[in-house]
């Protein structure tokens, strides 16, 4: 399922191939995405330039003259772009393609979890749409820091593992970047979130950019063939001190490392160097 790092990764794929070309045609293969994509997309969109690709949590946002298309990548989803001379043919899950100018820009989803739509400018500031309303803070953001992961979370009795995963905190965040990042910082996963001091959420908002920064690099990596929908992930799973290495030794102290279940979702830590 691709996380904050391939969409990172694919926006800065998509910015660096279209921005400033202009959309001179989109056909739409099959609209039934997780919601259908509006009928009224490809007209709204068709002759506008392209200013910018640019990403809020899991969500692309290509920012067009008159509006904004929002496009999330679900379970499976993945854009590649093509010039027009050298395209393949259309793969099966290829639902849509825009034309920019001699390139073509492809949206595949296998799974169809993924979304396309369209939101003008008349109706106000795409980040207020409600899919990106409630969007925790960004991690590469100067307002995400220690002071700030403080305040949020005085009286929240919820472990702090679980409250990274919900997104309402920090956005973006899945499974492999919370477990390494709670490594990283040296907290437990099951700490309630209001015991946590301020001086180690600054150590764990340093954690998370730091492990976000390896994965978007690992990902920058393969770039001109673009991310595909697990690619970064399985990646970084190489290069990860916890995540997947029940029994191993943690890589600071050499204590095995553990694994239980956390809300459905698989957590390690080591038990001796991670303090609740
Ligand atoms: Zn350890």
């Amino acid at each position: 399922m691709p996380e904050l790092p391939e969409v990172e990764v694919t926006a800065r794929a998509l910015a660096q191939r279209l921005d400033g070309r202009r959309v001179d045609a989109v056909r739409i293969y099959n609209r039934q995405l997780r919601w259908r994509i509006p009928a009224s997309l490809a007209r709204a969109v068709t002759g506008e330039r392209i200013e910018h690709v640019s990403r809020r949590g899991k969500y692309l946002l290509w920012h067009l003259d008159s509006g904004v298309l929002i496009s999330h990548l679900g379970m499976s989803g993945s854009w590649r772009v093509h010039e027009v001379q050298s395209a393949p043919a259309r793969r099966p899950h290829d639902h849509v393609e825009f034309s920019c100018e001699g390139a073509l820009a492809r949206l595949n989803d296998p799974r169809r979890f993924g979304a396309l739509l369209w939101h003008a400018h008349s109706r106000g500031d795409v980040l207020r749409h409600p899919l990106l309303a409630n969007l925790g803070r960004e991690p590469f953001d100067s307002g995400f820091d220690g002071p700030w992961l403080f305040a949020a979370t005085r009286g929240r009795k919820s472990a702090i593992k679980p409250l990274l995963l919900a997104g309402k905190l920090v956005a973006g965040v899945g499974n492999i970047y919370a477990t390494e990042s709670l490594f990283e910082a040296r907290i437990h996963p099951k700490t309630p979130a209001e015991r946590i001091s301020q001086h180690r959420y600054e150590r764990l908002a340093q954690a998370i950019r730091r492990v976000l920064s390896r994965a978007i690099e690992l990902g920058g990596s393969t770039l001109r063939d673009f991310a595909g929908a697990d690619g970064v992930d399985g990646r970084y799973t190489r290069f990860a001190q916890a995540y997947g290495r029940e029994a191993l030794p943690c890589p600071r102290c050499a204590t095995p490392i553990r694994r239980w279940v956390q809300g459905q979702r698989a957590t390690y830590f080591c038990p001796r160097c991670q303090r609740l």
